[in-house]
């Protein structure tokens, strides 16, 4: 398989290069830890230590509002680890899910991989299998989703299936955007570009147009 990689040149900071127009499907893709909920070297190995970042949930409720379709990619060896079940990784998704439905929004589809990363499989980031086990969920093209992510696999397996990255500088975000700064990665297919955002509520904002404060 091809990976994607990613060219610091086209890199820009909160430009005007997103458009709804060219998310045909409104799919939304976000990563979950270090964009939804607060990430830890340690694993979020429980239901308690699962604690949404400032503004995440709401940024969820506008994109629901708005008519876009939200889905999770998430990698999770943490359950192939052992260190929790999938059982308790369905509650942690049940918590997100019962602060949403107080405003009356659900997330559409959670895609997990529960794998380890020696394991090969084709779902864990950045292979593209998640991504493409939403587009069957859902049935919609993934061609111009938007995918959301605070690590470079995230993007890479976005940017593997035709969607438009987006690099948030919450969880991993800030040392993501050091690496792309620092190396100089060479491109397999195509350079891209990447918008980058403080955090999940101001990509949602200035996507959707909202004027924040
Ligand atoms: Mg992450
Ligand atoms: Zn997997």
């Amino acid at each position: 398989m091809l990976f994607v990689t990613l060219s610091i040149s086209n890199l820009q900071r909160k430009s005007l290069m997103l458009s709804v127009s060219d998310n045909p499907q409104k799919l939304i893709i976000l990563d979950r830890d270090g964009v939804i909920n607060k990430d830890s070297a340690d694993y979020i190995k429980s239901v308690d230590e699962w604690l949404p970042i400032n503004g995440s949930i709401n940024a969820i409720v506008k994109l629901k509002q708005a008519g876009f379709k939200v889905a999770i990619a998430t990698n999770q060896s943490g359950v192939g680890r052992g260190y929790y079940s999938e059982s308790i990784l369905s509650a942690m998704h049940k918590k997100l899910a019962d602060l949403l439905a107080v405003f009356n929004v659900a997330v559409d589809y959670v895609a997990y991989c529960p794998h380890l990363p020696d394991a090969n499989c084709a779902c864990r980031k950045p292979r593209p299998g998640l991504l493409s086990e939403i587009s069957e969920a859902l049935s919609v093209d993934l061609c111009g989703a938007i995918m959301v992510g605070d690590s470079l696999r995230d993007l890479q397996a976005g940017i593997t299936l035709g969607c438009q990255p987006v690099l948030v500088l919450t969880g991993k975000g800030q040392a993501t955007l050091k690496q792309l700064k620092n190396n100089d990665i060479k491109s397999d297919i195509a350079a891209s570009d990447i918008d980058v955002f403080d955090d999940l509520s101001e990509f949602v904002n200035h996507y959707l147009n909202i004027n924040s404060v």
